[in-house]
C-alpha cells in the first residue's frame, strides 16, 4: 500500500485496499495466508507529517501446536502510523510497517482452542474427537 503524498488533500483521505499477502511476505512454517489482507485507512496531513489510522484485517490458517489440525486465525488490529515528510518525498510505502504489525501478533504456539487436548501420546489419536481405545487415559 502506497500513499502519494500530494494526493492527500488538506481534509484528509479515507480509503480501503486489499493487499496480496505475497506482497507482504507473511507466510511462515506455521501461518499461511490464502486470502487478501484488508486495510481501511484514514490519512490525515499535519504540518510535517502524515498520520495514518489503519485497520488491518486478515484471515490466515495456522497449525495447532498441540493437535496439528489446521484452524483459522483471524487478525484484526487498529494501529496509528506516522510518517515525517521530507521535502522531495513523493510517496510513502506502508507495507513494511503493515507487515511488522501483523507478524508481531503471530502466536508463538498456535492453538486451535485454548483447551485443545492435543494428540494421544501413545496412539496419536486427536483427543478432541473423543477418548481413544489404546488404553491410555
Ligand atoms: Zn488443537
Ligand atoms: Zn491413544
Amino acid at each position: 500500500m502506497k500513499i502519494t503524498i500530494n494526493q492527500v488533500p488538506q481534509e484528509g483521505l479515507y480509503f480501503k485496499e486489499a493487499i496480496d499477502p505475497k506482497d507482504l511476505d507473511l507466510d511462515t512454517a506455521l501461518i499461511k495466508f490464502r486470502s487478501p489482507v484488508k486495510l481501511i485507512a484514514q490519512v490525515s496531513r499535519i504540518t510535517n507529517a502524515l498520520i495514518v489510522d489503519l485497520n488491518i484485517h486478515g484471515v490466515a490458517f495456522a497449525d495447532c501446536s498441540r493437535c496439528l489440525n489446521e484452524f483459522e486465525w483471524v487478525f484484526d488490529k487498529d494501529v496509528q502510523l506516522s510518517y515525517p515528510l521530507e521535502s522531495g518525498d513523493v510517496f510513502i510505502d506502508l507495507n513494511p510497517d503493515i507487515r511488522e504489525e501483523i507478524i508481531l501478533d503471530y502466536p508463538i504456539k498456535p492453538l486451535c482452542k485454548t483447551n485443545c487436548k492435543g494428540l494421544c501420546l501413545k496412539c496419536g489419536k486427536n483427543k478432541n474427537e473423543g477418548g481413544c481405545n489404546c488404553g491410555s487415559t
